[in-house]
């Protein structure tokens, strides 16, 4: 090799990911020097040969080590959890099985019995039905506060009781927003982010002090609906503690949804763009509508935390919540559209539209519902890849309707 070659090489591994633009990043990251493929790999292996005795003994013990049996670790695993952190600004990251398996690891393995979390009231309803059935069957207490209003969170604090500070924004499905500058200021219990709907590109909460940053990758990170998968990311001591009870819990990714989750990651800028736009467009008009109660977008000058938003987000994410006058209405908007499809999830090619109150938040007692926003004619959409004009005239259309 000439020495133009060799310094041509080393400039080429040179490159300062903390001055890359997060755009850029969604195609660089994720990437070793070992790997020439530019498509991510996959290794389904369950089990890899040990080269000695010695590695194995090595590995059976090394968060890192991805070559041992693949519920401990796995290279096409790593790719995505290494893409993760670099998304992030994490030291470390960790892939789930799916978001709820994510959430429970992290709970189950950070409390024990006589622990004390905080939640906000307004939260995915999975994570609100796991924390009850936790704080009954456990004997681990969980306040839920309004995450929505300054200095909730700091009040509900028990010093050297509480544990976990839980929080979740944009909050489903009323995309209320946290302060994230005030939480990650909490010090003591450690704090996590459900960012799911925002995604990386949006928002990263550990910039602002937020110790563990979580998503439901089966959502916007995957991105086309077909991988089940969940992620955390925070400090490399946090996850490498978390590496025990990950393993015993068994919560872990697949190499097959790791690899979806690494491709998803590929296109998440642009799609992220085209959803986003089409989302303002959307709630824009649906602001101007007679047959419209509320609409709740973050990019809106009429949602309560306008400022705050803009402050923390790049831009206002792909759900928008309106409210219809009654379930009667709702029932009529959603059976008249044609384009948007009923179904409860988001961050798809698709546009969808869900009923939260006999879906995604059927579980929740009437004030828990009250208190997530939720009312009987309450409709979440996420908009999906179709053009924002078609997808209008959908929602104009099942309006007139109703
Ligand atoms: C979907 C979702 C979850 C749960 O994720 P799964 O991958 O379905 O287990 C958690 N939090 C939020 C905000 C979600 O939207």
């Amino acid at each position: 090799m000439t020495q133009d070659e060799n310094s041509a090489e080393e400039s080429g591994m040179d490159l300062d990911i903390e001055n890359l633009d997060i755009e850029t990043l969604l195609i660089t990251s994720g990437r070793s020097d070992e790997e020439s493929s530019l498509a991510p790999v996959l290794y389904p292996a369950t089990v890899f040969e040990n080269p000695s005795l010695a590695e194995a003994h090595r590995m059976s013990t090394d968060p890192d080590a991805t070559r041992l049996y693949t519920r401990y670790g796995n290279p096409t695993i790593q790719a995505f959890e290494k893409a993760m952190a670099e998304l992030e600004g994490a030291e470390k990251a960790r892939a789930f099985a799916s978001g709820m398996g994510a959430v429970a690891t992290l709970i189950l393995g950070v409390c024990e019995t006589g622990d004390h979390i905080v939640a906000q009231s307004q939260m995915y309803a999975g994570t609100v039905s796991l924390l009850n059935f936790i704080s009954e069957r456990l004997g681990i207490e969980v306040s839920v506060i309004d995450g929505l209003k300054p200095g909730e969170f700091e009040k509900a604090v028990r010093k050297g009781k509480t544990r976990l500070i839980l929080a979740e924004t944009p909050a489903n499905p009323q995309l209320g927003i946290v302060d994230l500058e005030e939480l990650g200021s909490i010090k003591g219990p450690i704090t996590v982010v459900d960012s799911t709907l925002a995604s990386p590109v949006i928002q990263t909460p550990l910039k602002y002090g937020i110790d563990v940053s979580l998503h439901s990758a089966t959502k916007t990170i995957g991105g086309h609906n077909d991988a089940t998968l969940g992620v955390i990311s925070g400090t490399k001591e946090l996850l490498d503690w978390l590496f025990s009870p990950a393993v015993l819990f068994g919560a872990n990714a697949a190499p097959s949804e790791a690899l979806k989750g690494l491709k998803g990651i590929r296109t998440l800028g642009v799609r992220q763009e085209r959803q986003c736009n089409s989302a303002l467009v959307l709630a824009e008009m649906l602001e101007s509508h007679s047959a419209v109660e509320s609409v709740s977008y973050p990019w809106l000058k009429s949602h309560p935390q306008h400022k705050l938003a803009k402050k923390q987000m790049s831009s206002g994410g792909s759900l928008v919540c309106f409210d219809v006058k009654n379930k009667e209405a709702a029932v009529k908007f959603i059976e008249n559209t044609q384009l948007a499809r009923l179904a409860s999830s988001l961050g798809g090619p698709e546009t969808l539209v869900t009923h939260p109150a006999s879906t995604t938040h059927v579980d929740l007692n009437p004030q828990e519902m009250d208190s997530a926003g939720i009312s009987a004619g309450t409709i979440r959409v996420s908009l999906g890849l179709e053009a924002a004009v078609d997808i209008v005239a959908d929602f104009e259309e099942a309006l007139a309707r109703i």
